[in-house]
């Protein structure tokens, strides 16, 4: 496919939209409202990575993350993985043009509908099924699907066989991944998947529904100017209303200059937004003293197995494939599901899950520090296809927390605070669940292999939600059921909004899903009237969602 950016100097002082960020929520904003015939702008601080550029040897891998703590940073600012160090918890997330899709395991799950029924959410986003319209949505553009010969994976079976002993039956989760060629919703021809494993990593083949697939070549082919390595700082208003957009180049130190819309969409993911809202806010925003509370980290950690007593086959091969005719699975096919029909937040998944090819090099090194100094050497002369590591169990698991983090500003850089995460009881939780498979297979529960390094024993997420969460007022909450930040200035009322200012992401999200994410947010994101007959004028969000209207607007659906 060819490239969607544009060369910088492109960039117009002013457009009807800015959308900033190009995740789920970015992808599905610029696509509804270019397709309103808004002159809209994406503008994404990562940079474009084409379906056969992502890393597939360790050194390049190696350049693709970049890690910082409050005192420190390492790696690229246009780093495909952005891996922050925090006291109480690290989070991992994707940047690039498409966001977190280019380098996630693509699960694409419905969460239980208690979560929904949680007091927190404004109830409007229920109400005339405009949730589920949502869901309907997205689900056109990613397509989601499970691996019709996930059973026929190795690390299903063995996945399959340590549920039998714990009582559970395995499911084949939904993955947003075309398993035979196709032409997809934004009419872009698709490969099938190679079931290469290298999902987490950046698919080369073509065959995961990324946003950089799907929402943004419709965007794009819709009038909408994508712009990557621009960085946006705050946002302020102007004497006549506009939104004026302040942004620098990613990389280098140039000047800030100001881009102005009437509408601007933060869609920055859960740090960015949050932390762009918070610099505005110091900046003089009114906005919901709320900013930055409810961090969730949606109840999510990986963990390993050592020493299964079979092989399992959790390492990607990569395409072109290191080893011919090797088929490992998408990163996620299969899943254990741990349900509670009394207590939602006892509920958790556990998946099977698959190491890129590219960190395969490093395997053995990082298994070093947790005293596997045999093995681990062994693997390093025999390949991590055939030693030790060919029984290596890699596992994502997600349930629920107390969305207790709170990010502030430090200096001018985010910073999480959640003091006791890692006594939120969930850990004890998917501990226990872990083990419990681990052992089953045979291995010994390996939590955290890089311990002994600057992740320590924290925590980490790569599923961050909330910052910039919804409510029914500005007493409790950032932006409203429509997505609209509230608007705080003296004299405005409790509900009162900021004309033109929406932010529509993970940061929404005001508690933990239980399910990996990105349906979720796609779902919020999606315009719940777009199946009616309307052609455009004036694009309006409904709960997180555009509602395009001819000559009325129509009446909310949440
Ligand atoms: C390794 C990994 C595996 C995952 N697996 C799954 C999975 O299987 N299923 C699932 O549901 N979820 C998964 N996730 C999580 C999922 O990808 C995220 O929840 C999702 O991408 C969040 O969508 P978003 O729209 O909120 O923001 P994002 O997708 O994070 O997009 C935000 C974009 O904004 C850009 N940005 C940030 N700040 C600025 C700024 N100041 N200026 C301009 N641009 C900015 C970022 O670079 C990024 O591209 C995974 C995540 C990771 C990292
Ligand atoms: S398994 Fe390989 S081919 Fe299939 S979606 Fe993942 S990266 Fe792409």
């Amino acid at each position: 496919m060819a490239r969607l950016s544009r060369a910088i100097d492109m960039l117009k002082r002013r457009y009807d939209v800015v959308v900033v960020g190009s995740g789920y929520g970015g992808g599905v904003a610029a696509l509804h409202l270019s397709r309103a015939g808004k002159s809209v702008a994406v503008l994404e601080r990562g940079r474009e990575v084409l379906t056969g550029d992502f890393p597939t040897k360790f050194p390049d891998l190696r350049n693709d993350f970049q890690v910082q703590g409050q005192t420190f940073k390492t790696g690229s600012d246009t780093a495909l993985f952005d891996i922050r160090i925090g006291e109480d918890m690290h989070v991992v997330v994707g940047r690039g043009l498409g966001g977190g899709s280019l380098v996630n395991a693509g699960v694409t799950l419905r969460p239980d509908p208690r979560v929904f029924q949680d007091d927190i959410w404004p109830g409007q986003i229920v109400q005339d099924g405009g949730l589920d319209r949502g869901f309907a949505r997205a689900e056109a553009w990613l397509r989601p699907s499970a691996d019709p010969r996930a059973g026929e994976m190795t690390k299903f079976g063995v996945l399959a066989e340590a549920g039998r002993k714990v009582g559970r039956d395995i499911v084949a989760p939904r993955v947003a991944v075309s398993f035979e060629d196709t032409v997809n919703a934004a009419g872009i021809a698709q490969t099938a998947c190679t079931r290469c494993g290298d999902c987490c990593a950046g698919c080369n083949v073509g065959a995961k529904n990324t946003v950089a697939l799907t929402y943004l070549p419709d965007a794009a082919r819709h009038g909408a100017e994508l712009f990557t390595e621009v960085t946006v700082r705050h946002v302020t208003r102007s004497d006549d209303g506009s939104w004026r957009v302040h942004v620098v180049p990613t990389l280098g130190k140039g000047a800030e200059s100001v881009i102005e819309a009437a509408i601007v969409v933060l869609a920055a993911g859960t740090l960015g937004s949050t932390e762009i809202l918070l610099r505005s806010r110091e900046r003089g925003l009114a906005v919901s003293d709320r900013v930055g509370k409810r961090f969730s980290a949606n109840g999510d950690i990986i963990a390993f197995g050592y020493g299964a007593k079979t092989p399992v086959n959790s390492v990607g091969v990569g395409y072109p494939p290191r080893i011919a005719g090797m088929e490992i699975g998408a990163s996620v096919t299969g899943q254990l599901e741990f349900r509670d029909p009394d207590r939602l937040d006892h509920e958790l998944t556990i998946q099977e899950g698959a190491v890129p090819s590219a960190v395969a090099p490093a395997l053995p090194v990082m298994f070093l520090p947790n005293g596997r100094l045999l093995g681990a050497l062994q693997s390093l002369v025999s390949g991590v296809y055939k030693g030790p590591f060919a029984s290596l169990q890699t596992y994502f698991a997600v349930s629920h927390d107390t969305a207790s983090g709170v990010f502030r500003l430090d200096e001018d850089r985010l910073a999480l605070a959640w003091a006791g995460a890692s006594d939120e009881p969930c850990y004890q939780r998917l501990d226990n669940a872990l083990r419990a498979v681990v052992e089953s297979a045979g291995g010994d529960y390996v939590k955290n292999p890089l311990a002994g390094t600057v992740m320590g024993h924290q925590p980490a997420t790569a599923h961050p939600l909330g910052g910039c969460a919804m409510g029914r007022e500005a007493a409790d909450g950032v932006v409203n059921h429509k997505s609209e930040v509230f608007d705080t200035a003296a004299g405005r009322g409790a509900g009162a909004v900021h004309d033109g200012l929406y932010v529509i992401d993970g940061s929404i999200i005001p508690r933990s899903l239980g399910v990996n994410p990105l349906f979720t947010i796609s779902a919020l994101s999606e315009p719940v009237t777009s199946d009616r007959q309307v052609k455009s004028v004036r694009p309006e969000f409904t709960g997180l969602a555009v509602t395009v209207t001819v000559s009325v607007t129509l009446p909310h659906s949440w």
